[in-house]
């Protein structure tokens, strides 16, 4: 029996791990319910209540193929390898198969795991089902690890055809077997919901979100992928994270769209993923909630809690940062421009440090991932490896009058500015804001932006 430890891998088709083991054999998959390290970790509720649903329905595919599916309900990592052990022993399991995760303390959980195993004569096999480039082995030509994207990315492209992107098969359907799968509702209990009708989780819609997208939008995602009011990105991301559907099921579905494939925008945006993870498995410190560039002086963070709270409700007075906040609260979803303009003007006008919003991020985004999340903030913040430059300071007001024109995304999560025009809009006057009971901005935008440009070139070593 080959023992499948599932993590952030839930789905059949194109799972490394779990093809492997059954080409090898029969297999019974594990899943491991940790809620202490997850709330350690911040990962959001509804995230968790998306990963349990689409567990449940990976369990009934896995029953179509007579792979009986275990959990172990354990609060922490620590101690995990023991449980496993015990029930690999139960089974009689000749194996273990996993995909790779890459933080920190995920790496130091697996790595625990296969001491136990191997040192009781179970063999582990693991496989990176995550990613397409195994981390470290996209490298500069004097064999460092990149820490500028774009070349990164003409290296990942270059190194394609030195890997199989096509995506495996589901695993063969095996004859029944004696073990029984556990109730996944009884053991894995949970409170907290999402709004299941923005996200299904079959595999059926996941991947009819993928086959539309790839078919409709992939020519236009480059003009239309900024523009928040329309639907011009694929909304992958919650899938991803918990490997409902697989990089290289992305990468497939573009090929099968476009014969530019690999210059195309969309799969850029997956190699940022990429470089983000690469990063996140070199450099431990990333998990440690450090700066990825080490900066002369500390940047002078404020950490005012009028703000902190201005911004985490969605009431700065900045009106596109204001409906971009309440889209994450209401939805566990942000559009991308809107997480760049959000991260730095907590970042740099608010003076707030970086970490705060990166944890607030990860206690409400239902596609919550940390090497993304941290790369991310770290980018708005400056503090990253490829970061947007200390003195790019975004203007809300500019970035707002360029990316919703029309003011069409501010009107729909903020309805008490619906009948502003849209010049004013991005900026209403002190009056008309009185008359919506919307809130007066909580900084003087060109003031903020001066006192961050000195904090921050002081704490870069510029003066
Ligand atoms: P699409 O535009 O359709 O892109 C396809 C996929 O590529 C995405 O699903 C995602 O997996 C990946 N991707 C796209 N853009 C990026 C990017 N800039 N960096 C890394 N991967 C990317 N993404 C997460 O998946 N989880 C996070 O926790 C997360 N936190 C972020 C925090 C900040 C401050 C910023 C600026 C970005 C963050 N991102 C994160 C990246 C990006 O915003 C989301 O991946 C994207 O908005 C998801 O929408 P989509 O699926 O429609 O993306």
């Amino acid at each position: 029996m080959n023992l499948v430890w599932l993590r952030n891998d839930l789905r059949l088709d194109d799972n490394p791990a779990l093809f492997h083991a059954r080409q090898s054999g029969p297999a019974c998959c594990v899943y491991t319910v940790t809620p202490n390290q997850w709330s350690a970790h911040d990962d959001a509720p509804a995230k968790l209540a998306l990963w349990r649903a689409r567990l449940i329905e990976l369990a009934k595919e896995l029953k179509s193929k007579n792979i009986p599916l275990k959990l172990i309900s354990h609060k922490h990592y620590q101690g995990i390898d023991k449980k496993l052990l015990s029930l690999a022993i139960d089974i009689g399991a000749e194996g273990l198969w996993f995909n790779h995760e890459y933080p920190l303390n995920e790496k130091q959980r697996d790595q625990q795991v296969s001491t136990l195993f191997e040192a009781n004569s179970i063999a582990v096999h693991r496989f990176h089902g995550d990613i397409i480039h195994e981390p470290g082995s996209v490298r500069t030509q004097t064999g460092n690890i990149y820490h500028v994207y774009s070349p990164f990315a003409r290296q990942w492209r270059k190194q394609i055809n030195l890997v199989d992107i096509e995506p495996l098969s589901a695993p063969r359907k095996q004859t029944n077997t004696t073990i029984a799968s556990d109730d996944i509702e009884k053991i894995w209990t949970l409170n907290d919901s999402y709004r299941d009708d923005l996200w299904p989780v079959s595999t059926k819609e996941i991947n009819k979100r993928l086959d539309k997208f790839t078919a409709n939008s992939l020519s236009q995602y480059k003009a239309l992928r900024d523009i928040p009011s329309i639907a011009g990105t694929s909304t992958l991301s919650p899938y991803l994270a918990c490997g409902a559907v697989s990089v290289r099921h992305c990468i497939a579905a573009a090929r099968r769209c476009t014969a530019e494939w690999l210059d195309n925008s969309w799969v850029n945006e997956l190699t940022w993923r990429e470089f983000y993870r690469h990063l996140t498995s070199c450099y431990p410190h990333l998990s440690r909630s450090e700066n990825f560039k080490a900066t002369a002086k500390p940047i002078p963070w404020e950490n005012d809690d009028r703000h902190w709270q201005a911004w985490c409700t969605g009431t700065t007075g900045f009106p596109i940062v204001d409906a971009a906040m309440r889209q994450l609260i209401q939805t566990g979803w942000m559009h991308n421009r809107l997480r760049m303009v959000v991260a730095a003007f907590l970042s740099k006008l608010l003076l707030i440090d970086w970490r705060k919003g990166e944890q607030f991020f990860m206690l409400h985004l239902l596609d919550g991932d940390y090497a993304s999340n941290n790369g991310g903030w770290q980018w708005a913040a400056s503090t990253g490896a490829d970061a947007a430059p200390y003195f790019r300071i975004f203007n809300p007001l500019r970035q707002s009058e360029k990316f919703d024109s029309e003011g069409k995304f501010i009107k729909k999560l903020l309805p008490e500015l619906s009948e502003l025009d849209k010049k004013s809009i991005h900026n209403p006057s002190s009056k008309q804001r009185e008359d919506c009971g919307y809130p007066q901005p909580v900084i003087d935008y060109k003031f903020a932006r001066q006192k961050a440009l000195d904090g921050y070139a002081k704490a870069m070593g510029k003066n």
